[in-house]
């Protein structure tokens, strides 16, 4: 079949997108990339000139994406850290936040890394055995990712950040909406959207997407076109017990082949949540039933934050168990991974 040519200029097209259809080269296709997230920020007033941005960077596609874009157009406008967080996962991990650390120091953007280690005196090598032994307490995803944001609100209220940037895409928001309806969960599916979570409190620091509306098959031909380094050798090799990998499939299998298809899920999730618009009154009433967490003193309705309660569960189960060793990552996880692809010509 013929290459289209490029819809703006008369090169040939490096990548079809096939919702529009629209046809780009990599100099029009990035430039569609770039205006497509600085309507985002608009849009949705993710953040003004003069705040604070802490951006959560772990090495990968998403948040290398979201940094090198917050950093050529906002740099100057905007003061910029970033916070890399270890799970402590054996021979995944620390390679990748090697790509994190070398993109700051080129850039020259202050950093820092906490470790669950040193915040939680647990690993997800060591979380993993675990939850094997008794499947009731969760995934390794639920464990981590309650961890990450407890990490991610406290570090960004030390540091006064006015906004916490995440590299969550098009398709994991969709897949979260998706996942809350088959889960039955409403009050999550509420929470969702480029600036997540509902209320407004001095507790919790804004978390906000600015690839909200961008489709992750697009943001791996970015880094192509843009030389932007990431890491993408192997997927967390927990990610296999991932039930989003479900959802991942049967979305990606939809808008293949019928383009357009995650664009009008998120669509959907917006004029739902519009007409169900949470009052002014209800978010005052959630506020005040907000305290103190007793242990780490993050905002909760009871008396232990989500993390904390998931911290007293790993021990309990720990004290159960013989020490169990940590495990070193194999390769036999990687086997069953679904990382996304795209296709491109370069
Ligand atoms: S895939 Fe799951 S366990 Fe691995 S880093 Fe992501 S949330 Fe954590
Ligand atoms: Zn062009
Ligand atoms: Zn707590």
């Amino acid at each position: 079949m013929k290459t289209p040519k490029c819809d703006k200029c008369s090169k040939k097209a490096s990548i079809t997108l096939e919702y529009g259809p629209h046809h780009y080269c990599e100099v029009h296709f990035t430039k569609f990339f770039d205006n497509r997230v600085k309507k985002t920020i608009r849009k949705y007033n993710l953040f003004k000139p003069g705040e604070k941005l802490l951006v959560a960077v772990s090495g990968g596609k998403d948040s290398l994406v979201v940094l090198h874009l917050i950093h050529k157009y906002y740099s100057q406008s905007n003061e910029i850290e970033v916070l890399i967080i270890d799970e402590g996962v054996a021979g995944y991990r620390n390679k990748a936040i090697k790509v994190a650390k070398d993109k700051c120091l080129q850039k020259k953007i202050k950093y820092k890394v906490i470790y669950f280690e040193k915040e939680f005196g647990v690993t997800n090598d060591e979380i993993m055995p675990l939850l094997k032994q008794n499947p009731k307490l969760g995934g390794t995803c639920a464990f981590c990712g309650t961890m990450r944001r407890n990490i991610m609100n406290k570090y960004a209220k030390k540091v006064k950040a006015d906004k916490l940037i995440t590299g969550h895409n098009l398709d994991d928001e969709v897949q979260s909406f998706v996942m809350n309806v088959f889960n039955n969960d409403f009050s999550r599916l509420i929470r969702t959207g480029a600036r997540a979570g509902i209320i407004e409190h001095t507790g919790f620091v804004k978390r906000i997407k600015p690839l909200y509306e961008t489709p992750e098959k697009e943001i791996i031909a970015y880094c192509a076109f843009n030389d932007i380094e990431h890491y993408s050798q192997e997927c967390c090799p927990y990610s296999w017990s991932a039930k989003r990998n479900e959802f991942r499939e049967m979305l990606n299998n939809f808008e293949n082949r019928f383009p357009g298809t995650l664009f009008s899920v998120l669509r959907f999730n917006e004029k739902l949540k519009d007409n169900l618009k949470v009052s002014a009154n209800q978010k005052k009433e959630f506020s005040k039933r907000l305290k103190e967490c007793s242990k780490c003193s993050e905002p909760t309705e009871k008396t232990f934050c989500n993390t904390c309660e998931l911290i007293i569960k790993l021990k309990d189960e720990k004290k159960k168990t013989k020490k169990t060793k940590p495990k070193v990552v194999t390769k036999k996880y990687n086997k069953k991974l679904t990382c996304a692809t795209t296709k491109y010509n370069k």
